[in-house]
């Protein structure tokens, strides 16, 4: 069926100085219901960019092109009263810092039983339903949690209530920006378990926003691999990290050794981040790239279909191996 979510020929500008940098460059993916889809990339890739563009979460300066279409609804051109309602209703955000996301002084009972409350839940259920999603976050004793204030919690504890919140509102989707940088090892892993679990049992799609290979490998069934605010190459997560298509998949897997078993290449990414205000001329990646050509320097490479599912806008694609 058709998906969820779709984003198509995305552009966001926005000013810097007196001039003007397209931080999002025609970017298009899709997200299906019940899935996972990973937007992976270093910093200053555009990946959070790109999701936040979808509910609308961009600085007010920025201008925006193309579509990003929410089951049959337009969600660029939405009124921000709709936006408003799509977000942390139909679809959930979750950010990396929990803390600054949280109100300080109210405690989470309080925060989670609000979204409630403005969704039309009467007074004497919210409660109720507050312990129920604590419970189901992984809280351990809701009943005492419910009226604790957020620093009381731990990081990970945190990063739970702020996943009860996305959920409080049913969302179908929900977006989730680094949620488990800011954590320890041993959380990370069992919140991304969570955020698995609760796709898989309450029927969420996911769009997940890391630039950690690793979390991509364990949960993500697709992925959206972002350079200088332009999709280098997508398709299922697992092909993709094992079977790169474009050098800078390649150059990221080899640098994962828990992705790539068997890389060939030792072959370290060189240099900086391309920086999308001053995005170099044909193939944004070529400064670093070890197959450039003189094309490369040129002639942007479009995003093509270079087998069934898989798309690399690379030149030289079909000689991109592991
Ligand atoms: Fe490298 Fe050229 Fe492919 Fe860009 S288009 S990734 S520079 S080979």
């Amino acid at each position: 069926g058709a998906p969820l979510l779709r984003v198509e020929d995305l552009e966001v500008v926005l000013p810097s100085g007196a001039t003007t940098g397209t931080v999002i460059d025609k970017v298009s993916f899709a997200v299906d219901a019940g899935r996972t889809t990973g937007l992976i990339g270093e910093s200053g890739s555009g990946k959070t960019m790109s999701a936040m563009s979808i509910v609308g979460l961009l600085p007010p300066e920025a201008v925006t092109s193309g579509r990003v279409t929410w089951r049959s609804e337009d969600l660029l051109t939405a009124a921000p009263r709709r936006l408003r309602q799509v977000r942390g209703r139909e679809i959930g955000v979750i950010f990396q810092d929990p803390l600054a996301a949280l109100n300080p002084i109210q405690t989470v009972g309080r925060q989670i039983g609000e979204i409630l409350r403005r969704g039309g839940m009467a007074r004497q259920q919210v409660r109720v339903r507050v312990l129920e999603l604590l419970d189901r976050v992984g809280i351990p004793d809701p009943d005492q949690r419910i009226d604790v204030y957020p620093h009381e919690l731990s990081g990970g504890m945190r990063q739970r209530v702020m996943i009860a919140m996305a959920l409080a509102g049913e969302p179908q989707l929900i977006i989730a920006d680094e949620p488990t940088t800011a954590l320890d090892v041993t959380t990370q892993a069992r919140i991304l378990r969570l955020l698995a679990d609760l796709r898989e049992q309450e029927h969420l799609a996911l769009l997940l926003v890391s630039h950690d290979l690793r979390v991509m490998a364990h949960v993500a069934d697709d992925v959206v691999v972002m350079y200088a605010g332009r999709v280098a190459e997508r398709g299922p997560a697992r092909e993709v990290l094992e079977r790169p298509r474009h050098p800078y998949t390649r150059a990221l897997a080899n640098n994962v050794p828990a992705v790539s078993t068997r890389s060939a290449i030792a072959e370290p990414l060189q240099g900086a981040p391309a920086n999308p205000f001053e995005r170099p001329a044909g193939c944004a990646f070529h400064p670093r790239c070890p197959l450039a050509q003189d094309r490369c320097r040129t002639e942007v490479p479009v995003l093509r279909e270079v087998e069934p599912g898989r798309f690399s806008a690379c030149h030289r694609a079909e000689e991109v191996l592991p």
